[in-house]
């Protein structure tokens, strides 16, 4: 099987302070974050910025502050998000992708989410797909329930999206499709040929989900954003969620991809 490319989602949109101490909240914390996330074994770090109190933001010079330290500090690849916040519009979430990052995430479709809806009609997500092949931006799909894998297909038929196609499942949030393993099996055979696959499970589904991404031969995204806890009961960190994540690997004999690994398997110059 192909090493192991472990994704930490460092920050989020949702997560607080109050729900959490070990959430990084400023650029310099998301720096620290990540080269501690690097350093336990994760090879991508899926980003989201705050603003002075605390709220989710998009705006562009707080995620050049973020990666600046996040580069002062390892090599790990950047990803940024274009999901934001519920309620932002297009503009408003794409000008992280603006600063050309490794990469971006690409959600295909609609869902609710929670109590919320998370828009993303197919004009707003053709605009996200060209201005990422615009800036040079390697997208990673955000598939939120099976539908969005035909979705994107359609956005590579179009021309909007070249080169290595990579997909993340997330599975568990509510609105989402859930967090089982038939679910996941299903997904992973709607994908093109070629195409590699990471898994992110929301809350306790996070650690059984990641399992099943390690033995089925595809990727694993942990971190605050998806999952606090490390068992009941008790907080996490990212960088414990993500050295679980290596040692239950190694025990299956799944080796970890480091930065540069990952940087070649999906195709990213730096
Ligand atoms: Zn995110």
């Amino acid at each position: 099987m192909d090493k192991l490319m472990i994704t930490a989602a460092l920050v989020g949109a949702e997560v607080t302070r109050e729900n959490t101490p070990h959430l990084p909240v400023t650029p310099e914390e998301i720096g620290i974050a990540a080269a501690e996330a690097h350093a336990a074994g994760a090879a991508i770090a899926h980003i989201h910025v705050r603003n002075a109190e605390g709220r989710p933001s998009q705006n562009r010079e707080l995620y050049r502050q973020a990666i600046e330290e996040i580069r002062k500090r390892c090599d790990i690849i950047v990803q940024v998000s274009t999901g934001g916040a519920v309620g932002m519009s297009a503009e408003e979430r794409l000008q992280p992708v603006t600063l050309a990052p490794e990469m971006a995430t690409l959600t295909t479709g609609t869902v609710n989410f929670g109590r919320d809806v998370f828009f993303n009609p197919p004009e707003m997500v053709e605009q996200f797909a060209e201005t990422m092949q615009q800036y040079g931006v390697r997208p990673e799909f955000e598939i939120f329930d099976v539908g969005m894998i035909a979705n994107a297909q359609r956005l590579v038929k179009k021309g909007l999206v070249t080169g290595h196609l990579h997909f993340d499942f997330v599975m568990g949030v509510p609105g989402g499709i859930p967090a089982t393993a038939e679910h996941l099996l299903h997904m992973v055979r709607q994908l093109p040929e070629g195409a590699t696959w990471t898994v992110a499970g929301i809350g306790r589904a996070q650690l059984p989900m990641s399992v099943l991404g390690i033995v089925l031969g595809g990727h694993v995204r942990v971190g605050l954003e998806d999952n606090i806890y490390y068992r009941k009961g008790e907080l996490a960190t990212n960088a414990q969620l993500v050295a679980r994540v290596v040692r239950i690997a190694q025990e299956l004999g799944r080796e970890i991809a480091t930065p540069d690994e990952a940087r070649a398997k999906l195709g990213i110059r730096r």
